[in-house]
């Protein structure tokens, strides 16, 4: 039986009240009571979980946040800690989104120190990895993806088979230019390869492909045997093309 697929909306910072109860209201009745061979999630704005929480209730919409803290409580201005998400009914959160690595300066440490704290409070993270343009071009694609994962896998040991991991080129997010399907699931079999010497459940972990995934290009990505689901940004905050998307997922 072919393994169930994972889309997972980033709405990033976008979205309103108002923009929400639409965009839920739309999804709740384009999708079926209980989906097949797919599960969906949105990652929603942090001030937004408790609207999210409640517009999803009762559908098969999964709530995600955009980040988590590397700290359990206290100082910390600003930040929201894995329990709090928890609270709210959080099953996913990203972690080491190349926004965040990049305008946050998160480090690969910070990454996966964000990844264990997810763990232990029962969210899955979701593991972002990619290369730069410029790192591609240098032929350091692999060597860049491969040491972002083994911060997490070092730090998380056996807890490594519960995470996700989304393999999202930094020169296809938001750009319009997507990787090739054989380039996407080329790195992904390296990314499989890597999990599969830290654990025997290599094989369940799902990979996510981002980077201008769309209602056109869905079908193919994810049709490539390692690339499970897809972590979709500008195309998850527009109903009918997220619906498309999820249905290339479903067959
Ligand atoms: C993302 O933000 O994770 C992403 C993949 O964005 P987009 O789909 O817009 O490229």
């Amino acid at each position: 039986m072919a393994k169930q697929k994972l889309i997972a909306g980033n709405w990033k910072m976008n979205g309103s009240l108002a923009a929400n109860e639409a965009l839920l209201q739309a999804l709740r009745a384009g999708l079926p009571q209980q989906l097949s061979g797919c599960a969906v999630a949105v990652a929603v704005p942090a001030p937004y979980l408790a609207q999210v929480q409640s517009l999803a209730a009762g559908s098969p919409i999964q709530l995600a946040a955009q980040d988590v803290s590397q700290h359990d409580a206290g100082a910390y201005t600003g930040e929201a800690s894995a329990s709090m998400l928890r609270e709210f009914g959080v099953r996913y959160v990203l972690v080491g989104h190349s926004e965040r690595r990049q305008y946050h300066g998160e480090s690969d440490v910070t990454v996966a120190a964000k990844a264990q704290k997810a763990l232990a409070a029962g969210v899955t993270p979701v593991v972002c990895v990619g290369e730069t343009l410029a790192e591609r071009e240098a032929g350091l694609t692999m060597e860049v993806v491969r040491r972002q994962l083994a911060a997490v896998i070092h730090a998380n040991g056996h807890c490594i088979s519960e995470i996700v991991v989304a393999y999202e080129p930094v020169w296809a997010i938001g750009t319009g230019r997507t990787a090739s399907p054989e380039q996407a699931q080329e790195v992904h079999a390296v990314l499989r390869l890597q999990l599969a010497a830290a654990t025997q459940q290599a094989d369940r972990i799902p990979l996510l492909y981002g980077g201008s995934m769309n209602a056109t290009n869905a079908a193919q990505l994810l049709a490539q045997p390692d690339i499970d689901g897809g972590l979709v940004g500008g195309a998850s905050l527009k109903a009918a093309d997220f619906l498309q998307i999820i249905a290339a997922a479903s067959v």
